[in-house]
């Protein structure tokens, strides 16, 4: 009775074994189909699952042909197991085995098969079929044959060639999905340490746990398999399109965990590389609200980011996953670097306002500009000044020493009005040899100094071209506006028409001088 217990024991423990391989067989298609290797997983499964239950029913029988029944219902199974392990794994790296070699281990796995279940004939498979005496029970007393030699070089072989392109793919690959591959390396493991127990004959009565310790393996490789649950591609494989693009991307699943992320995208973000697959990206990205922010709204957006002490532009882009039910199963973050193109366009915007010769405003983009001065003040009310001048006798320049030092010429006197006026101030070139400046919040007096003292500098100096001394004298013109809060009715031109009257003026009585176009109403005035 005891004995019998024993038995029972040992019996439940195989069934509960073939019951885990079952429901994995049963989870996996409903729910690991897609993934990389999912549907040999399947297989081997559903193969493990026949197999241990058969053999568990072999371990009920009481007959010796009961025995040899179950037997062959476990070796209809038994030899694809490893081959769709091996396909497994194979599909799980993303590599494809040439359809020759597959079709060639499926014969010998089918030659298994028939060299088992017609083993009386030709005891090919097994020299001798009996019972153990050795035992309290019914358990079969196996003498192996050739072709069981055969199957056993095909299973270790299958299970090496596994261990083998697993263990590459974890010395190659950016050990991203190194737990993952690991988990597969051990479920790999477990029923090869278990099968040594059995041959070395530590099982109890000639039991083989193995099978049970397979339901064990398989668990592990379901798990390795959970990640890429939303994938229709070989995590691995994916690789050539993925791995190689230029933009940085991650991957992430409805509940907004990490399930994959480029090559590209380790320089935007290197935390990923501390074992982010699986995590929240919420927490990958704690030290980062700003970003985890954007990706949580989903709202395509630039990003700004110091790369190894280089300013980089980002497009932070987003797409959904969808299955092939079209449900939408996750999202692709994408960061499209356009540094170049924000580079570009601010280049653009430089070439566009600046005035080629001189380096100062353009006219167009000085009056835009002042126009902006201008609308501060008729909202908050406040006064500017505006001086025009203008180089005395310019043409004489030109006509002297040519065009070409007419240009130094000009360009030595932009470059010293730059100096010449403060931060906030907008120097542009109006025209020819004319040139403006907008003086904010600076009374006409003050901007009178600033004239004056620019007007000295230049008449007290000579320039020096070709060993040719050149002296130059300017002419200015101030005016300036003072505007009420609320009163948009100034324009920058109609003070700047001022200032060119004063400009006038000033040319009028001698240059070399700086007119106010006040002190000129007041001449008109008295005339
Ligand atoms: P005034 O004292 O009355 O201003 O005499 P001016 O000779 O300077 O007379 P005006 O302002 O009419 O002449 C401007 C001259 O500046 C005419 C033109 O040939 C020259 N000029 C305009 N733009 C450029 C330029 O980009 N380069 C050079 N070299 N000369 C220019
Ligand atoms: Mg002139
Ligand atoms: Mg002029």
């Amino acid at each position: 009775m005891a004995i019998a217990h024993e038995l029972l024991k040992y019996i439940l423990i195989v069934a509960l074994g073939g019951g885990i391989s079952l429901f994995l067989s049963i989870y996996a298609f409903l729910r690991l189909k897609n993934t990389p290797g999912g549907k040999y997983f399947v297989l081997a499964t559903a193969m493990s699952s026949i197999f241990t239950l058969a053999y568990a029913f072999e371990l009920a029988s009481a007959t010796l042909d009961g025995i040899k029944f179950w037997l062959k219902i476990e070796y209809i199974a038994l030899p694809f197991l490893p081959l769709f392990i091996l396909l497994m794994c194979f599909d799980y790296v993303g590599q494809k085995m040439g359809r020759g070699f597959r079709n060639g281990l499926l014969a010998i796995a089918a030659m298994t098969v028939l060299v088992q279940t017609t083993n009386d004939f030709h005891h090919l498979y097994y020299s001798s079929v009996g019972l153990r005496v050795d035992s309290p029970f019914a358990i079969a007393d196996l003498e192996a044959g050739p072709w069981f030699y055969v199957h056993s070089l095909f299973l270790y072989g299958c299970v090496a060639v596994s261990l083998g392109i697993l263990l590459k793919q974890l010395r190659n690959h950016s050990f991203k999905f190194r737990m993952q591959v690991l988990l597969m390396i051990a479920g790999l493991l477990v029923p090869v340490v278990a099968s040594f127990f059995y041959v070395a004959g530590v099982s109890p009565y000639g039991i083989d746990l193995g099978p049970v310790f397979m339901s064990v393996s398989f668990i592990l490789h379901g798990i390795a398999l959970l990640p890429f649950q939303m994938f229709n591609v070989a995590p691995i494989a994916r690789d050539t399109v993925f791995e190689s693009m230029e933009e940085g991307a991650i991957v992430l699943n409805r509940n907004n965990v990490v399930v994959d992320y480029n090559r590209s995208i380790l320089k935007v973000l290197p935390v990923l590389r501390k074992q982010a697959i699986g995590k929240p990206v919420e927490e990958v990205l704690s030290d980062n609200r700003l970003l985890h922010k954007i990706i949580s709204r989903e709202q395509k957006c630039d990003y700004e980011l110091y790369v190894d002490g280089e300013l980089l532009h980002f497009q932070i882009r987003f797409s959904p996953v969808r299955n092939k039910k079209d449900i939408l199963v996750g999202k692709i973050v994408s960061f499209v670097n356009v540094t170049e193109r924000v580079e570009m366009e601010r280049a653009l915007k430089q070439l566009a306002s600046i005035d080629g010769l001189t380096q100062v405003f353009n006219r167009t983009y000085f009056l835009e500009k002042a126009e902006e001065v201008f609308e501060r003040l008729s909202l908050k009310g406040g006064l500017a000044s505006v001086i025009m001048f203008d180089i005395d006798h310019f043409k004489r320049v030109n006509d002297t020493y040519g065009h070409a030092t007419g240009d130094t010429v000009l360009t030595y006197i932009a470059q010293s009005a730059k100096e010449s006026v403060r931060e906030m101030d907008i120097l542009g070139r109006y025209g020819g040899e004319e040139f403006v400046i907008c003086l904010p919040n600076t009374s006409m007096e003050a901007a009178q100094k600033v004239a004056e003292a620019f007007r000295k500098q230049i008449s007290e100096s000579y320039l020096l071209i070709d060993g040719k001394r050149i002296d130059l004298t300017l002419s200015f013109g101030v005016s300036e506006v003072q505007i009420e809060a609320g009163d948009f009715s100034h324009s920058i031109q109609a003070v700047m028409g001022e200032a060119d009257q004063a400009l006038y003026a000033a040319k009028e009585n001698g240059r070399n001088r700086v007119e106010l176009f006040k002190n000129l109403l007041y001449a008109i005035g008295k005339a």
